[in-house]
């Protein structure tokens, strides 16, 4: 690179815009200079965060029997993976799910449903699941995610108290195709566009790991950039065994700093989450990626297991950060005290599920990997775990 990547942040802190070739250097950088990369980036972030970390929790209202195809995930049509299904949940469990991440420390709850898009009577549904959460939990931020949305939908959730829509891009609209052929990258603007114009925050962002060429990438995240997502999720795949894209492990810990790092480069001021996957493929570098990120999902993601919620909260406070609105409690010590104290009713409580195909689960204590845990050498020692506890099923959630 023709100048430091110290000297690079410097001028995008005093409004240089990244150009496709720097983001593109980023992306190739050694891995010995991958530090130096993480090192410029976070001082960026600091400019724009200082030391806080946002942790949002998600919700996931219905899982699976999605008719899309999108290759990733594991909820799609003709997915063999064998998550929980189950259709919507009772709006009382979701709001007793998500007051559980608030709890846990999250200032934002993140509903999601799978689906193309919502009908007005789920909108409706969800509408009434955000009023009730945020009835109870006044301060806390909501984003819906529900997929592809029709004229009047975004204003409806804005009108229930919705602070956000996510709809991520996923990939570059050249890569779309080839990881769905069900709907395409221009329906995902449009809905983007929609939040946006609703008064909604916009959060859309990437997943990465798919096949997609460092071009790609960067052409995919400069979408985001003009699309003006407020936050920047980066998920890396998690290759389900029983998707089109199982056995594929592109990343490295050290590809995905780059890949952080040239985000926010080419987003400095923007939250960027470190979401799915990041435990199999950062691993032992997920404390490294916080100086450059400022926001993750507390827990477990929509179908699988993440690292448990407590070791979330105190990886961020062995690394110098502070969760955002909680910047003067010490939530590991209350984490820990509040589920010893509430462990039994969050084991006895009722799915709340209206069709739920949960398989019957012992109970088990938060944050404890489940015995149907399924590895993958391919990614190191951070297994790909089916979720089987929190919302859709009788076990106590990781929040
Ligand atoms: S990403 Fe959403 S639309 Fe695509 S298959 Fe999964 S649940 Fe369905």
């Amino acid at each position: 690179m023709h100048t430091s990547y110290t000297e690079l942040a410097h001028r995008i802190s005093e409004d240089h815009r990244l150009t496709r070739d720097e983001a593109l250097e980023i992306l190739s950088a050694d891995d010995a200079a991958t530090f130096d990369v993480v090192h410029a980036a976070s001082t960026l972030r600091h400019q724009h965060f200082g030391n806080t970390v946002k942790v949002n929790y998600l919700v996931n209202l219905k899982s699976g029997l999605c008719p899309e195809d999108c290759s990733y995930c594991s909820q799609r049509l003709g997915s063999a993976a064998e998550i929980l299904k189950y259709s919507w949940i009772k709006p009382e469990e979701a709001v007793r799910q998500g007051s559980l991440g608030v709890v846990g420390g999250a200032s934002r709850i993140c509903m999601v449903a799978s689906g193309k898009g919502p009908t007005d009577r789920d909108v409706d549904r969800v509408s009434r699941m955000i009023e009730g959460l945020k009835e109870s939990n006044p301060d806390i931020e909501v984003c819906a995610c529900l997929g592809i949305l029709k004229d009047g939908q975004a204003q409806r959730l804005k009108q229930a108290g919705a602070d956000a829509y996510n709809h991520n891009l996923n990939t570059s609209e050249d890569h779309y195709s080839e990881i769905c052929s069900t709907h395409s990258f221009s329906e995902r603007v449009a809905t983007v566009n929609q939040a946006h114009d609703a008064g909604l925050q916009a959060c859309s962002g990437l997943i990465v790991g798919m096949g997609e060429s460092p071009e790609q990438l960067v052409d995919a995240v400069f979408s985001l950039v003009e699309l003006d997502s407020e936050s920047i999720p980066v998920n890396f795949l998690m290759p389900f065994e029983g998707t089109p894209l199982e056995g594929t492990w592109e990343l490295t810990p050290l590809k995905c700093l780059r890949i952080l790092s040239m985000v926010r480069f080419a987003a400095p001021d923007k939250e960027i989450r470190m979401a799915g996957g990041r435990e199999m493929h950062l691993r032992s570098l997920q404390p490294t990626a916080l100086r450059v990120v400022n926001s993750l999902f507390l827990g477990d993601y929509l179908t699988s297991e993440g690292q448990s919620a407590v070791d979330d909260l105190r990886m961020i406070q062995d690394s110098g950060f502070v969760v955002l609105g909680a910047e003067d409690r010490d939530l590991v010590a209350e984490h820990e005290a509040y589920l010893q104290a509430h462990q039994q009713d969050l084991s006895d409580a009722d799915t709340g599920a209206e069709e739920s195909t949960a398989p019957a689960q012992a109970v088990a204590p938060c944050g404890q990997v489940a015995s149907c845990s399924k590895g993958n050498g391919a990614s190191g020692s951070v297994p790909l775990t089916i979720r089987r506890r929190g919302v859709g099923t009788s076990v106590a959630p990781n929040a």
